[in-house]
């Protein structure tokens, strides 16, 4: 692909470099590391901020709310984004993989509804695939749906998901022919999540955080219209998001991986190794020098992954390289802090000691999800191995 930016690309970077320079909120360094509720409303009227400017979803189409553009500007937004040390987006799944699969997937009905509210965050969205028993055997889940009249009525119980607590509404994937081979049996619906009969249990992570929760569905009414792809063919439009989870995803990441390699930098100035700064040290330069080489692969990967989506349309199964790559480096960089800072980097929370008000043991373990969620490593190496390299099935 060419990286050189067109005229009408460094026009777009050019205005949206000096709106970011007038509306990044000054007080975002300190307020990143709030309680996750506080954090999000802040996070949240942020995107509403972007959306009311016209800066929220750059490549989706106009009549939804978006801007039309290609993905290229998506990539240059994210690109100075992270130049203006701006706070990401709220509604992470609404915009990164729900939206495209209702792109995609949906009913101009499904388009009309949802996605303009997406961009504005005034409706959140969860994701609701994961199961107590399916998890990288995605296809195992049980939660069903049975048709009554006009309406699916949903019963099951999904877990892990991330901003239950927040979301508006879910994408959920469940079974509807109980007879079918296990993965042709599965439906994509779009779920009310204050409708009656939804209930939603924060579950705690190891960071002291409830980011994700467990949903359970008693007898709820969901009409047909909120059907995404045909019925029964829901595994394929599972795979569409999960193609975004692991191909597209992490454009947005790039935002805090840049910051936090900044953050890391200087981490390396103020403290102290062998009695000089840890800057000096010359294994730790090496350590902060490859740091930054993968961060920009990243990018590259990330530019790479739009490039193909400009092409085909939906993003592939390499997505998956990207995926192993963002998870595995973060936790390569959280774990280069905690080197740097010895004992004081399992200090937690604002007082004198805690290095960055807690957010690099904060990091730390968050860090240990990344390798699980959207897919475990193990699972795309698989992938990888499949679909991109063309080897046998390993299970
Ligand atoms: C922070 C976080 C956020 C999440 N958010 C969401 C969300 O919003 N929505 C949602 O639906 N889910 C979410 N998940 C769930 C996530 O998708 C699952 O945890 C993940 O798919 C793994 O499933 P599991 O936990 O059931 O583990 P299992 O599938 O039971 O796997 C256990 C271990 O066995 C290995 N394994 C399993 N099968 C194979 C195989 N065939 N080959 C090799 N190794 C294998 C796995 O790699 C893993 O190490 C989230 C998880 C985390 C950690």
């Amino acid at each position: 692909m060419d990286l050189r930016l067109t005229p009408d690309e460094l026009a777009f970077r050019d205005e949206l470099r000096e709106w970011l320079s007038k509306n990044v909120p000054g007080d975002w360094p300190q307020r990143k590391y709030d309680p996750l509720e506080t954090r999000f409303d802040y996070l949240r009227e942020w995107q509403r901020q972007l959306f009311d400017a016209g800066w929220a979803g750059i490549a989706w189409p106009r009549e939804y709310g978006g801007r039309g553009a290609s993905t290229m500007l998506q990539v240059i937004f994210w690109e100075e984004m992270a130049r203006a040390g701006a706070p990401p987006l709220a509604n992470v799944l609404g915009l990164g993989i729900i939206g495209p699969t209702i792109i995609a997937f949906g009913t101009d009905d499904q388009r009309q509804r949802f996605l303009r509210k997406i961009l504005s965050a005034e409706e959140i969205w969860c994701q609701g695939f994961s199961e107590p028993e399916a998890g990288s055997d995605l296809a195992a889940l049980r939660s069903e749906a049975k048709l009554d009249g006009s309406d699916w009525v949903v019963n099951g119980h999904k877990v892990w998901n991330s901003y239950g607590w927040a979301a508006d509404w879910c994408e959920l994937v469940v079974r509807t022919d109980s007879a079918a081979p296990k993965h042709k049996g599965l439906t994509v619906l779009l779920v009310d999540m204050k409708g009656p009969g939804v209930e939603v249990r924060p579950l705690k992570q190891i960071t002291g955080e409830t980011e994700f929760c467990e949903l359970f569905f008693r007898d709820v009414r969901v009409p047909v219209v909120n059907t995404v792809g045909k019925v029964n063919d829901g595994w394929n439009v599972a795979l569409g998001t999960l193609m975004h989870e692991r191909g597209t995803f992490g454009a947005g990441l790039q935002v805090t991986y840049r910051q936090n390699l900044e953050r890391l930098i200087a981490l390396a100035h103020s403290t102290e190794r062998n009695g000089k700064p840890a800057a000096q040290d010359p294994v730790i330069r090496q350590k902060l020098a490859q740091t930054f080489a993968e961060v920009e692969i990243m990018r590259l990967n990330q530019m790479r992954a739009f490039s193909r989506i400009n092409q085909t349309g939906v993003p592939g199964p390499e997505g998956s390289i990207q995926k192993i790559f963002w998870s595995e480096l973060n936790q390569r960089m959280q774990q280069l802090a905690q080197e740097l800072l010895g004992p004081y980097g399992q200090l937690e929370g604002p007082d004198g000691f805690a290095v960055d008000q807690g957010a690099w043991s904060y990091g730390y373990l968050r860090a240990r999800g990344n390798t699980i969620e959207a897919g475990t490593s193990e699972i795309q190496r698989n992938i990888i191995g499949h679909f991109v390299l063309g080897l046998p099935r390993s299970y």
